[in-house]
């Protein structure tokens, strides 16, 4: 068995989905689990959906929601046989009719939970698996629905949840291969379910983690994440353009490159398959021939000393001084305290004498976290920071990095730098708006000439 999964451009339209189609029928005699998410950017507009309800634009929610249902049912009949095609109306008919009673009852409320974000955003992944399963029908490949909510069973913090995994195991043992014996199952990523029943989502982006535990639960030979770039790329293509596809990367880099920024693997990726030591492969779903990023268990042999460069956007700088006895011992509890409360997690930190400045990247309690804070030491914060990223096994071993990251940004105001911590990364803050030259003078340095084993 193996696990592909499809990310939201892959099956965005009737055309999208029937490359799909040929892309899992080349591997049929593998016994494919397909993983699908929503289909292109119907989470964001879910999301959109609730936040009209709760601002009481009623005609506006059920335009939106109009919208919605044509876009699933005109790119949904291309592909749905004639026989099915009914069934298909009806199973449309009904999943709008529960979304647009769920969006009123929200409307009515005024207010938002986390419960009912992950109701309301579990429609994508829920149309899109069903959708897909009847078009592999249409297109002469055997397909099972499976609701993912019935195998996903998670905790109950919404928005975020996490698996159980004995419990989330033993359900895809006891499912899963049996269908995939006979038939192409088609579950929806991001979804799950709380022991007691209630919707629950991974967090966005969340469709990678669920083909990931699902590779795990059913010890798959390999874990397919099938996306619209061509593999893990030496820096993100939304920053920088012209950078090069990695062919091999170990866990520990992907999983410090997706922490770090990059989108194309969810964070909680690797570790199922870690455990499990299941090969992931990232490959783009327009251009299957390429032979996409390999990510494997041990570190691989490479001359350069980065293997990619991922950075964060929207990065808070919160400096803490205090003018009196700031080593005193228990301080840094203080403030870690602090951060704990309110749920907001530290990426990076530097300390001096009197001070230590961290960053955070959820602003959501920063007020009320700087109030707490200045009860014992001043406050100041600096929005719109970056984090860039370098990302390698080598980067320990390999005398002078430093010197070639402030050689490169020699130009560019440095606001932190962090080495270290993880053996792997070495990290610097600057401003957002100076993010793009930075990546692209780093990436200039460490890739001007490139391992041949790794790189393409
Ligand atoms: P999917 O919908 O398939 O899950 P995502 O949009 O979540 O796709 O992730 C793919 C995107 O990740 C790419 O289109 C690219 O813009 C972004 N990305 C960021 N950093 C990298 C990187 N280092 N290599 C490749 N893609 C990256
Ligand atoms: N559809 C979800 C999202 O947009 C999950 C995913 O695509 O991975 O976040
Ligand atoms: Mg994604």
């Amino acid at each position: 068995m193996i696990v592909m999964k499809f990310g939201g451009s892959s099956v965005e339209s009737a055309q999208a989905i029937e490359r799909v189609a040929g892309i899992v029928k080349a591997r049929a005699d593998r016994n494919p689990v397909v993983v699908v998410s929503a289909m292109g950017k119907t989470t964001n507009k879910l999301l959109a959906i609730a936040n009209t309800a709760i601002a009481g634009k009623r005609d506006e929610y059920i335009r939106q929601i109009h919208d919605l249902r044509d876009f699933h049912s005109r790119e949904a009949r291309q592909v749905t046989p004639l026989a099915h095609r009914a069934e298909l109306d009806r199973w449309l008919d009904e999943h709008f009719e529960e979304l647009t009673e769920l969006v009123k009852g929200i409307a009515v409320i005024g207010e938002l939970t986390p419960r009912s974000i992950d109701a309301i955003s579990s429609y994508g992944e829920r149309l899109s698996s069903y959708i897909v399963a009847l078009a592999f029908g249409y297109f002469g490949l055997p397909a099972v629905h499976l609701d993912a909510r019935k195998v996903i069973v998670t905790d109950r913090r919404h928005t975020q949840a996490a698996p159980i995994y004995p419990e989330t195991y033993s359900r895809l043992d006891a499912v899963v291969p049996a269908l995939a014996a006979e038939k192409v199952v088609v579950m929806g990523g991001f979804i799950g379910s709380t022991e007691d029943g209630v919707t629950s989502t991974l967090g966005r982006g969340g469709s990678d983690f669920t083909a990931s535990i699902v590779g795990a639960g059913i010890h798959a030979e390999e874990i397919q994440i099938w996306t619209d770039v061509d593999g893990m790329l030496t820096a993100d293509p939304t920053i920088l353009t012209g950078g090069h596809r990695v062919k091999t990367i170990s866990f520990a880099e992907a999983a410090e490159l997706a922490y770090f920024g990059a989108k194309v693997l969810h964070p909680a990726t690797v570790i199922p398959a870690v455990e499990r030591n299941i090969p992931v492969l990232i490959l783009n779903s327009r251009r299957p021939d390429v032979p996409g990023t390999l990510i494997v268990s041990q570190a691989v042999p490479c001359k350069n000393a980065v293997k990619s460069i991922a950075c964060k956007r929207k990065i808070t700088l919160v400096n803490i001084h205090s003018s009196r006895m700031f080593m005193a011992h228990g301080f840094l509890r203080r403030i870690f305290e602090v951060f704990d409360r309110y749920e907001t997690s530290v990426d990076m930190i530097a300390t001096s004498e009197v001070s230590v400045s961290l960053t955070i990247d959820n602003t959501t309690h920063l007020a009320r976290i700087a109030e707490e804070l200045n009860e014992f030491s001043q406050v100041s914060t600096e929005p719109e920071q970056a984090i860039v990223c370098l990302v390698g096994e080598n980067i320990r071993y390999t005398p002078g990095v430093a010197a070639m990251v402030f050689n490169a940004l020699r130009e560019l105001n440095i606001r932190m730098i962090s080495q270290g911590a993880s053996l792997l990364n070495l990290s610097v803050i600057v401003a957002e708006k100076d993010l793009r030259s930075a990546v692209e003078a780093l990436h200039t340095e460490f890739f001007r000439e490139l391992d041949p084993e790794v790189f393409e």
